[in-house]
């Protein structure tokens, strides 16, 4: 029988784990070693007064379909999604831009008569069948599925190579851009296999239900910070705990509890476990590979982005990379490049301006944006002005726009956050492999029976859902006995 946890880390997928293990009446605490919980999932204000900057995730269309999170009342505890008119704009040197549109037709209309009927038949059955597959796709992939039809529908163009998948069922290069900007969120290369998967997700996810951004409705928190802070004022009404300012070093640093939950980096786990796991499980360990890493810039601007498509106004995230040949090669790039080398002077950037859509972020008629674009892992270079650039392109007058910047390397990601291994931000390289033994084929468990991994660099992978943290648990609770 379990009946007491400690959890080391606050992320997404520590709190969810915490959750999970406190409904079933176990006594959990949970240790952080920043000043603020939520490790990628946390607002602060790291520019100017008054500029409210999610550090980490800030658009959650996983967040918002997770199903752990959907079963939580979180919206009595703060937390309201912000949905922006559209999930996504992706612009055009021309002045004109594609947007998701939360209904799929919508989307479709958008597109040439051919490539809207490529898209609707990619489209339809993950979105009619979304609340099914996303059941099955926060799973641990090697399972029989719950929804096999559904499944098998996605799944078998979502094997494919995203590059291909878009040069096979699309004749527009604009149709092609829009997908492999989607497709580029998993942060391999588009001639990967199952690089598609995320882009056939990730689209469905915006017509099924929408990309939000977070919003807050108690004075004081903003933003992603609301998630976090959600998870935890429900973890302390089942009598949980979260400690700040509370670093583990070592094992022997916790008190005594029945098992411990890392929701840490793997190379973390082995630091402060490796004494603890049998050689076997560490040999296993070294074969798990980190994904490229990000160069990330929080602003604060005294305007709106002045996007040349007005269009780009309606979306919180913004795809900026112009054709799908650039983005692969970006991505190319990120994932083979040496992290000393200088990179693609037009990388592939993913920018949000949430504020525009939650004006809390920022003093009225000013706002907040970050903009990031992937890097070889590892690589502390300097990517503010390509970055820029790409932004400038699209958005001409910008940087006239800007009223303070930060910008974080790898080093300062990691220094920040350590599961941010590299600058990598989703817990390792999400491909099918690691996919599917992520980070070894035993999943969560370690071979110790008192000590689990639950960060994302278990299934289902990176993002904010809480669901490895939640799978963690419900892993832990079972091998131990409780029903
Ligand atoms: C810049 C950025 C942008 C992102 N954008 C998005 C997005 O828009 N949408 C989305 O869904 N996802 C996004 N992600 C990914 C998402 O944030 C992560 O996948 C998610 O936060 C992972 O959750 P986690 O709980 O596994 O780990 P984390 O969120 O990394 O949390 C781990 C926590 O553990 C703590 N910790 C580590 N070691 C120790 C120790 N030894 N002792 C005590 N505490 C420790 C850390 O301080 C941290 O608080 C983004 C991430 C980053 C960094």
């Amino acid at each position: 029988m379990l009946r007491s946890a400690n959890i080391i880390g606050s992320g997404p997928n520590g709190l969810a784990a915490a959750v999970t293990l406190a409904q079933r009446g176990v006594a959990v605490t949970v240790y952080e070693r920043n000043p603020t919980l939520g490790g990628a999932c946390c607002n602060a204000e790291v520019t100017l007064p008054g500029f409210h900057h999610d550090l980490g995730a800030s658009a959650f269309p996983l967040g918002l379909s997770s199903p752990f999170y959907r079963s939580l009342p979180l919206a009595e505890h703060g937390l309201r999604w912000v949905h922006p008119p559209a999930s996504l704009a992706h612009p055009f040197d021309d002045g004109s831009a594609l947007t998701l549109e939360p209904a799929l037709e919508a989307t479709v209309a958008q597109l040439s008569p051919h490539d809207g009927r490529a898209w609707r038949t990619l489209l339809s059955s993950p979105v009619r069948n979304w609340p099914r597959l996303i059941e099955d796709v926060t799973q641990p992939l090697l399972r029989l599925p719950s929804h096999p039809l559904a499944m098998a529908a996605f799944g078998v163009p979502a094997l494919c190579p995203a590059q291909l998948l878009a040069g096979a069922l699309f004749e527009n290069q604009r149709t092609r851009a829009l997908f492999a900007g989607v497709a580029a969120h998993s942060v391999l290369p588009l001639t990967s296999v199952a690089s598609a998967a995320t882009g056939i997700l990730l689209a469905a996810a915006a017509h099924a239900g929408g990309w939000p951004v977070a919003g807050s409705t108690i004075p004081g928190i903003y933003g992603a910070q609301a998630i976090s802070h959600a998870m935890a004022g429900l973890l302390q009404d089942l009598g949980g705990r979260v400690l700040l300012n509370a670093e583990v070093g070592h094992l022997r640093d916790l008190p005594q509890a029945d098992v411990t939950l890392f929701d840490t980096s793997v190379e973390a786990l082995l630091r402060i476990a490796g004494p603890e796991l049998s050689a076997g499980y560490l040999q296993r360990l070294q074969s798990f590979k980190r994904g490229p890493g990000i160069f990330k810039i929080d602003y604060a601007l005294s305007r709106p982005i002045p996007w040349r498509s007005p269009a780009c106004a309606r979306a919180a995230t913004v795809h900026l990379g112009g054709s799908l040949a650039e983005i692969a090669h970006s991505e190319q790039e990120a994932f083979y490049g040496h992290p000393s080398q200088p990179s693609s002077a037009r990388p592939f950037v993913l920018l949000v301006q949430p504020s525009l859509f939650d004006p809390a972020r920022a003093p009225a008629g000013q706002h907040t944006a970050w903009a990031y674009c992937h890097v070889p892992t590892g690589s502390n270079l300097d990517r503010t002005q390509a970055v820029e650039d790409q932004i400038t392109r699209y958005a001409p007058g910008f940087p006239e726009c800007i009223l303070a910047r930060r910008a974080s390397n790898a080093e300062a990601l990691s220094a920040w956050n350590p599961n941010l291994v590299g600058g990598d931000i989703s817990g390792g390289a999400m491909t099918l492999r690691q996919l599917l033994f992520r980070p070894t084929a035993s999943l969560y468990r370690t071979g110790n029976r008192s000590i689990y991994l639950c960060s994302s660099s278990t299934p289902p992978g990176g993002g904010v859902h809480g669901m490895c943290g939640h799978l963690a648990a419900l892993a832990a609770w079972r091998d131990h006995g409780s029903a």
